[in-house]
């Protein structure tokens, strides 16, 4: 028998398949089984005006089987089946869609070739990635003759007469040897099989049947044992759950689903199910996480929903479906608006998707509203696990998130005890009450410790404790709620001073020029400046900070990578009406040792206060040591 080549171009895609690195490989059964289904609808299609087609056709089914020993996995289909010639044109050119618009993409300069197998598919030749020959019997449902087609790779392929009893085709795939980092005898697994199928066909309207082994009791009594055998099962379930009416699919139903196709073993928080037909039609199904996967923060962590198109799925995880702020929502996407011959640059420019996405943003934080408001129990789970996303959300690009995610945040408040709205804050606050409040520390009891959050207190305004580092950016980045100013405890002009304690005190700063100095000079630059306060009650000191970095913010850069990260400038801020001021104003002087002590003293209690260790502990505990002998 002669051997044909292949046409030049096919032999180029097939090189590539053959060779490929592509990690995905498993792509290759979805790719055949679309074909066996495509070809059982084009079947059907047919039979509507042709009698003989008509009578040819059964009900379609598509029957996969592997042989261990043989190495194969066989892929039966009882569609339309092909002629010789049509073999010879299907297989042995790349003429068809699909393939025809990968070899285009090909084509283009600096294509990751990788990237456009996973996106898209290759089709039959996509078998090459982990087959060395294919054979393909077929017969047309035109004719009484079946023909077998068979290729090792790119030195060609033959066409022979063969024996087939019933129209249709079945494609043997002969799997490669495996090697150091390939297994390719993993799909001659009856469990890999049946979780490729689930993973990547479930939904093909036609039934993907396998034998599948099942054990069984015999006998009784003493007798009693079990046998094997098998069963031939349909392991897809045809029907997309995302495609039922919303009645047909219970919210436990659809839990089941997530936690099946997204490996979670928590139940999320909620579902929300889409059915669009306005300018383009699509049906979703998305989830919100009760819990943040282990990789969540980290780079490994993928974002984006499936993406199907007439029940098969063609991108995994399709990123331009969610905004960075919703990075967390899982779900499946199903439209045919969208070609499924597109390449990734042309989907993200296309109209279709951005209106998919921005309608499913819209829903999300629809459904977190709600959420919030009539299931606070499971927000609080949410908010548990994702809360700080949405404060980067807040956060992120300049703040143009901002408005449609703050009622979404959630803080705590020190008068509530509890996790509040800011809608809850500004709507509760106390008689003459001008600004929100908040305080920020490495906890609640640190930000709670901070002086001026204790003056707060004591004039009965709630203060937000802030213990994540992005918090303060957040607040930052509102600057406002229902036109309420949102400040910090430390901000100056914040209002938590009267105005007579302001001006007592800068009068008295006035007169204490020297001593300010000199107790600046005592701390030897870990100040920039020393000041004198009102209202600051029973607190001897403070430490605040001026120009625009806080401490709070000092703390978030000095974690990112590099050097020369941003220090707040610090202000220690003195109680004139305190007797340690008035103690260190009396011996500055005479005894200047010891006022350089106190000031130390006070400077270490200053920086416990605001949540930072005194720069060399030791020091601070013998300075202390020593006052108290
Ligand atoms: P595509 O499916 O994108 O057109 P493929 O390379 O997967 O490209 O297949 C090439 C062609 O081979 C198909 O268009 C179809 O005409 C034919 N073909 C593949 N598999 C089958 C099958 N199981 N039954 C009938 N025809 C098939």
């Amino acid at each position: 028998m002669r051997k044909k080549l292949f046409k030049s171009e096919s032999k180029r895609l097939l090189d590539l398949m053959i060779n490929s690195i592509y990690t995905n490989k498993e792509i290759f059964l979805r790719e055949i089984i679309s074909n066996a289904s495509d070809a059982i609808d084009k079947l059907h299609y047919i039979s509507l005006t042709d009698e003989n087609a008509r009578s040819k056709r059964e009900n379609g089914e598509i029957n996969i089987t592997f042989d261990k020993d043989a190495r194969t996995i066989t892929v039966s289909d009882n569609g339309l089946g092909m002629t010789a010639d049509e073999l010879e044109e299907n297989l042995g050119t790349i003429a068809k869609s699909g393939s025809l618009k990968f070899k285009e993409e090909m084509d283009k300069k600096d294509r990751d070739e990788n990237d456009i197998i996973g996106q898209f598919g290759v089709g039959f030749y996509s078998a090459f990635m982990v087959a060395d020959e294919l054979t393909v019997i077929s017969r047309s449902y035109k004719e009484d003759t079946a023909y077998i087609w068979k290729s090792e790779g790119a030195s060609g392929y033959t066409i022979a007469e063969a024996e087939k009893d019933t129209v249709g085709t079945d494609i043997i795939m002969h799997l490669k040897t495996d090697t150091d980092n390939e297994n390719y005898s993993e799909y001659l697994n009856e469990y890999r099989l049946k979780n490729l199928i689930k993973t990547y066909s479930d939904y093909i309207r036609h039934p993907i049947k396998m034998p599948v082994e099942k054990r069984r009791e015999v006998g009784e009594g003493e007798d009693k044992t079990y046998e094997t055998y098998t069963e031939i099962e349909t392991v897809n379930s045809m029907v997309p759950i995302w495609q039922r009416p919303k009645k047909d699919a219970s919210d436990e139903e659809c839990f089941a689903f997530y936690k099946d196709k997204f490996h979670d073993y928590t139940d999320p928080v909620s579902v929300v199910r889409i059915n669009a037909d306005g300018l383009v039609s699509y049906k979703a199904m998305l989830f919100i996480p009760a819990k943040a996967p282990f990789d969540y923060f980290t780079k490994e962590y993928k974002k984006g929903l499936a993406l199907y198109s007439n029940g098969v799925m063609i991108m995994e995880s399709c990123e331009d479906l969610l905004p960075e702020h919703l990075r967390f929502v899982k779900g499946v996407v199903d439209t045919n608006d969208l070609s499924l011959n597109i390449s990734r640059e042309m989907l993200q420019q296309s109209h279709e998707l951005k209106a998919i996405a921005t309608n499913i943003e819209k829903k999300i934080k629809a459904e977190l509203k709600r959420l919030l408001e009539k299931e606070t129990d499971k927000y609080l789970t949410f908010f548990a696990a994702f809360g700080i996303q949405l404060k980067y959300g807040v956060v992120s690009d300049y703040g143009i998130n901002k408005d449609s995610l703050m009622d979404l945040l959630l803080f705590y408040s020190a008068k509530n005890e509890k996790l509040i709205t800011l809608k809850e804050y500004s709507e509760n606050m106390a008689e003459g009450q001008e600004n929100i409040y908040y305080s920020c520390g490495d906890s609640i009891s640190a930000a709670k410790g901070i002086p001026a959050a204790v003056i707060a207190r004591d004039k009965d305004y709630d203060v937000l404790y802030l213990t994540d580092e992005v918090d303060e950016f957040v607040m930052k980045t509102l600057m406002t709620y229902n036109e309420k100013k949102i400040v910090s405890v430390l901000d100056e002009d914040n209002g938590l001073v009267s105005e007579d304690d302001r001006k007592k005190a800068e009068e008295q700063a006035k007169d204490s020029e020297e001593l300010l100095t000199f107790i600046k000079e005592a701390l030897e630059g870990a100040v920039s400046e020393v000041t004198l306060v009102g209202g600051l009650k029973d607190f001897a000191v403070s430490l605040n900070t001026k120009g625009g970095i806080t401490l709070e913010m000092e703390k978030y850069f000095a974690q990112m990578p590099g050097e020369n990260h941003p220090r707040a400038e610090r202000v220690l801020e003195l109680n004139p009406e305190h007797s340690a001021f008035k103690a260190m104003k009396n011996c500055y002087k005479d005894e200047p040792e010891k006022a350089k002590k106190y000031a130390k003293i006070l400077h270490g209690e200053a920086l416990l206060s605001a949540g930072l260790m005194p720069e060399d502990p030791f020091d601070f505990c013998n300075l202390v040591s020593e006052l108290l002998s």
